[in-house]
């Protein structure tokens, strides 16, 4: 039989499991805030006694995944979860330590049917999407590891500035493909607004391009960030990378996108990966591709984040050279594009910028 998963239930559900189990009402109250901490199981439940903790062990678990795997970066700021799911699907989530703050890169999909041809998460194809329990509690495995160690009568208050040992930003940038799960994704992130406090400008969403999803963006109307996986100037090239090219066109695409900045009054991310082809070759990386970037931006409030290819095993490509990122970015500079190049965290573990998979 499987085990009750308790945060899935509602208050009044979790109230009932407990009297059925012949406890006092006030039971549920505990574990729901064990749970709103991120208890990975029972037997942290200090408050709990002994005996019920191994009951409840039996039948229920706390959360819908479980950490399977953790691995941390040489320099300890960033932590990966391999995070197995009822069902056996496994997934990955990224926190990241940084100067403004705790960051948590989750996953909205069990895989991912892109098929971007430069990306790891999608080789396998898409399992399923997430719920938003499942999506929620990528969020609240971060939480526990950045405060398991200190738990304290401090309230939980992820503002960034407040406190070390929160959650403060959310980035929907781990596996899947967000606007295919749209309403989960949005369920998420009204959730982490209303229960951890996480600020709507504090939570970015990054799509390939969907554009139907950018307009729901839109008509939901929180003031999120929103980053458009772009990668390439041109349709033609567009297609030769990324088969959702065949979809939406970039016209289409940054029509959506700039009606949603213009909505929050926000700057938009464009994200580029640098790719040069097998034998070396620039790709989507040349001084022409740099100019034809500028036209599509020219005067827009973006900022266009250039990422180093990080290599995945099985894809074709190479990363350029120092020298050939530093040109193309200098175009974009001369011409007023405001632009950075990403530093990647956590090469060391997997955990890059679409380097999010399994590797046992
Ligand atoms: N599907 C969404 C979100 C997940 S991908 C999207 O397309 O935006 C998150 C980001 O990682 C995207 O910009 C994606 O293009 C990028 N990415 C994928 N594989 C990469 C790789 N090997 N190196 C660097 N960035 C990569």
């Amino acid at each position: 039989m499987s085990k009750t998963i308790l945060f899935d239930l509602t208050a009044a559900e979790l109230e009932r499991f407990v009297t059925d189990m012949g406890q006092p009402r006030f039971r549920a109250k505990q574990i729901a805030e064990w749970m709103g901490r991120g208890a990975p199981d029972f037997s942290v439940m200090k408050n709990i006694p002994e005996k019920l903790r191994n009951d409840l062990d039996v039948v229920a678990q706390t959360l819908p995944v479980r950490v399977v795997r953790k691995l941390s970066s040489t320099d300890g700021q960033t932590v990966k979860f391999l995070l197995e799911l009822n069902d056996g699907e496994k997934i990955e989530c990224v926190l990241m330590r940084t100067s403004y703050g705790n960051s948590v890169c989750v996953s909205s999909q069990a895989g991912c049917a892109m098929g971007c041809k430069f990306c790891a998460s999608t080789l396998l194809g898409l399992k399923r999407n997430l719920t938003i329990n499942e999506i929620f509690s990528q969020i609240l495995v971060a939480q526990w590891e950045l405060r398991s160690d200190k738990l304290s009568d401090k309230p939980i208050r992820p503002n960034g500035d407040a406190n070390n040992d929160d959650v403060s930003h959310i980035v929907v940038m781990g596996t899947g493909e967000p606007l295919q799960n749209t309403e989960n994704v949005i369920g998420f992130i009204e959730r982490a607004n209303h229960d951890m406090g996480i600020g709507w400008r504090r939570i970015t969403v990054s799509t390939c391009g969907i554009v139907p999803g950018i307009d729901r963006l839109i008509e939901w109307g929180r003031p999120i960030n929103l980053a458009i996986s772009l990668h390439a100037p041109n349709d033609e090239l567009r297609k030769k990378i990324m088969p959702i090219a065949n979809k939406y066109s970039i016209a289409e695409i940054m029509d959506a996108a700039w009606r949603f900045t213009d909505t929050h009054n926000r700057q938009l991310m464009i994200e580029y990966i640098l790719l040069g082809d097998a034998d070396g070759n620039l790709l989507n990386a040349t001084p022409e591709c740099a100019n034809e970037l500028v036209e599509i931006v020219r005067g827009k409030n973006c900022m266009v984040n250039l990422i180093p290819w990080n290599a995945v095993a099985e894809r074709d490509f190479t990363s350029p050279s120092g020298n050939a990122v530093h040109r193309f970015q200098d175009i974009l500079i001369k011409n007023g594009v405001h632009t950075r190049i990403r530093r990647e965290r956590g090469t060391d573990i997997g955990s890059a910028c679409g380097q999010l998979r399994i590797s046992g």
